[in-house]
């Protein structure tokens, strides 16, 4: 089962929601940050990394003794990301989308390919006796941890996710924290997902942010709940759009300034408020009704 959590604006405290679901889980589950721009699920989870590989793409490099200046690789990049400019060739890597056109259609065979590095993917284990607290003697059952990172300056966070998405695991609960928003690196974080659950607040910008993403995941088709975090302290509009769209409320996390101090002191809040472990449980019953309804009907 892949859960991908997601939301139209950052901050709304969708971490909150992949960490503490995935501590609920355990070990059957398994976390995979995409929000690789800004990924923070570490600083909860505390996982112990074991391997750390670069994320690189071929771009074009011109072999200027061949070059005709014909123009054709740059006719066929969408990009912008190659430019003809009197008897000269610029290329500007960060726009590339590493598809090879270029390649293909040089008719001298200028165009060659060079490695760019992109950032990193992190792989780590949690203990299970970690995050929950409860050790388990006999068995060692730890929670599969990943992440990516992008390098400074880098703009092309779409790559980077699907390497990390390379890592879901079938046998799995695989939580993903998506980025932030509701462009391409949000559509490739939500993708092939049995249910999007969408992290929003109950203030104006709160509602507009998710009606946009509301859009994106529907256009995905894919089922998708709203949880409400910070909630009694803005109004009921979310609630009110929710009806109206037949969008399931999956779970309401208040506004307490218990859960902001834990947050703040990088806890996770199941551990430090022990009551919230049965609500991220019933949270993961609503979402396993919804994904098996959707099967049923498939
Ligand atoms: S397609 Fe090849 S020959 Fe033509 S401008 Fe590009 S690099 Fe030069
Ligand atoms: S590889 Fe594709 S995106 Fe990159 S410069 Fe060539 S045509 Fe453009």
């Amino acid at each position: 089962m892949i859960i991908s959590i997601a939301s139209g604006k950052g901050g709304t405290g969708k971490t909150l929601v992949s960490t503490n679901l995935a501590q609920t889980i355990g070990y059957q589950a398994q976390i995979l940050d995409c929000d690789v721009e800004e990924p923070n699920s570490h600083l909860f989870l505390k996982p112990e990394i074991f391997e750390t590989r670069e994320v690189i793409a071929p771009v074009p490099e011109i072999d200027t003794e061949k070059c005709t200046h014909c123009k054709k690789c740059m006719d066929i990049c969408r990009f912008g990301a190659i430019a003809v400019v009197a008897k000269s060739v610029v290329t500007f890597p960060e726009l590339c989308h590493s598809c090879g056109g270029c390649t293909a259609v040089c008719p001298e065979n200028a165009v060659k390919e060079k490695k760019r590095s992109l950032g990193v993917i992190q792989e780590g284990w949690i203990k299970t006796s970690r995050v929950n607290g409860t050790a388990d003697p006999g068995k060692e059952k730890r929670i599969k941890f990943v992440h990516g990172l992008m390098d400074i300056g880098q703009v092309m966070a779409p790559p980077i996710i699907r390497q990390v998405r390379t890592y879901t695991d079938p046998e799995k609960i695989n939580i993903i924290d998506a980025p932030p928003g509701t462009s391409c690196p949000v559509i490739t974080s939500m993708k092939g997902a049995d249910l999007v659950v969408l992290v929003t607040e109950p203030t104006p910008f709160g509602l507009h942010d998710l009606t946009l993403a509301v859009e994106a995941v529907k256009l995905l088709g894919i089922p998708h709940g709203i949880i409400i975090n910070r909630a009694g302290m803005g109004n009921d509009d979310v609630k009110a759009y929710a009806q109206r769209e037949d969008i399931p409320i999956l779970m309401e996390i208040p506004f307490d300034r218990r859960i902001a101090e834990a947050y703040s002191r990088g806890e996770l809040i199941v551990s430090a408020l022990p009551e919230y472990r049965e609500k991220f449980s019933g949270l993961l019953e609503r979402i396993k009704e919804i994904a098996e309804k959707r099967n049923s009907v498939q």
